[in-house]
Order: C-alpha cells, then structure tokens, then sequence
C-alpha cells in the first residue's frame, strides 16, 4: 500500500504514522526527519536545508525530490510505504506523479489551528530516532528520555510560537491545495482529529477500510 497522509503541523501525521506503519507493515517516509538527520550530520542537503526549517519556511521542491526519490528507490519500500510531510506542495505531488508512483489513498487530517498551537507548545522529539511525542498526550515512559532509543527529548525549534504561526500560514498558502489535486484524482480521504490519538488512529483505519 502506498499512502500519503496529509495535515497541517502538528496534525499528528507523526505519531498516526508510525502507529500505522505497524498496523500495514510498511516504513513510514518522513522528509522532516531525513532533513533533521541531515543537519545533525552536516551534509551538503543538511546546510541547504536549515534555514528554511528554522524559519518554518518550506525546503525548496528541487531539494526535497532528489531525497524523496533517493529514499523511495530503497529496498525496504518495495512493498509500500507511508509518507509522512511529503508532498507537501502541487510541484511535488506532480514530481512523483511523473516519476510513475500511483497511490492507494492520501488521508488528511482535519484540526483547528487554534488546537494545532496549543499542541505544539507540548511536542517533543527524540534527538536520537526521531519518534515524537507530546507532553500530555503522548508521553514517555520516563520526562525527557525516548521510549525507543533512550536518547534525550527536545523542543524543535520550529515549534515555538511564531515559527508555528509561521508554518501554518504555509500550510494553508502551499499544502492545503493538495486536498483537490488528490479529490480530483479520487484518492481523498478526510478524517477528523479525534480526542486521542487511538480514535485517530481507528478513523483512518476505518477510512482505509481496515
Ligand atoms: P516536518 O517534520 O514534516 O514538520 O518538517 C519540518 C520542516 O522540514 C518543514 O517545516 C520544512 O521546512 C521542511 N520540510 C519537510 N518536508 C518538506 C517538504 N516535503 N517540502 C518542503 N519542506 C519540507
């Protein structure tokens, strides 16, 4: 199954992602986190890439599809994957139309920006696997710590406030038209962000019909 889960930031693509590369055994594909490990190993896509991200600005397109395309060519996405942040503008839906890639469903999730501000001010990721985790919502085991890798939880630096604000101005302006780009493509598939994450998780299921 090939899928795109859409959202604004913060909408909990993350978290559902990793819950349902589980569920369908397949890798979820984040451009964020290939950009942030990027960074942390300073290599050339890491330097071209940080000052957009710290700005909440988008990568430039021809960036971000020369590692999407190197990251689907791998052999663990043979049998599908989820990608996580990615399309994220028409120029790239149309990159990987061009490049042959047909979708089974793209899910987006539906959230008030009001909710998205006050949830963001709660993210934490893990510095070391990338997993994320909120707060009050999603917390680890022990403050601080990632379940997975024991590596230390931080704040990105995107998420403070107006960067934030910042991000979803984007969102609207640039991602947001991808909802009629796939509707017209009959691949659509809404689904409201429910109170927790586990009846998020059994909405997009349910919308997948799973
Ligand atoms: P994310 O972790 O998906 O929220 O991405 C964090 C940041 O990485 C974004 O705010 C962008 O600056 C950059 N980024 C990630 N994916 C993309 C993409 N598909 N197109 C452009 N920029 C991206």
């Amino acid at each position: 199954m090939k899928l795109i889960l859409l959202g604004a930031p913060g909408a909990g693509k993350g978290t559902q992602a990793e819950i349902l590369c589980k569920e369908l055994n397949i890798p979820t594909i984040s451009t964020g986190n290939i950009l942030r490990a990027a960074i942390k190993n300073g290599t050339p896509t890491g330097l071209k890439a940080k000052s957009f991200m710290d700005a909440g600005q988008l990568v430039p397109d021809e960036v971000i599809i020369g590692v999407i395309t190197e990251r689907l060519a791998e052999p663990d996405c043979r049998n599908g994957y989820i990608l996580d942040g990615v399309p994220r503008t028409i120029a790239q839906a149309e990159a990987l139309e061009q490049a042959g890639i047909v979708f089974d469903a793209v899910v987006s999730i539906e959230i008030s920006d009001e909710t998205i501000t006050e949830r963001m001010s709660g993210r934490r990721v893990c510095e070391g696997c990338g997993a994320s985790y909120h707060v009050v919502a999603v917390p680890p085991k022990q403050e601080g710590v990632c379940d997975k890798c024991g590596a230390k939880l931080i704040r990105r630096k995107d998420d403070e406030p107006e960067t934030v604000k910042a991000r979803l101005a984007v969102y609207h302006k640039e991602t947001e038209p991808l909802k009629d780009f796939y509707a017209q493509r009959g691949l659509l598939k809404s689904v409201e962000n429910q109170p927790t994450v586990a009846e998020t998780s059994q909405v997009i299921l349910r919308a997948l019909g799973r």
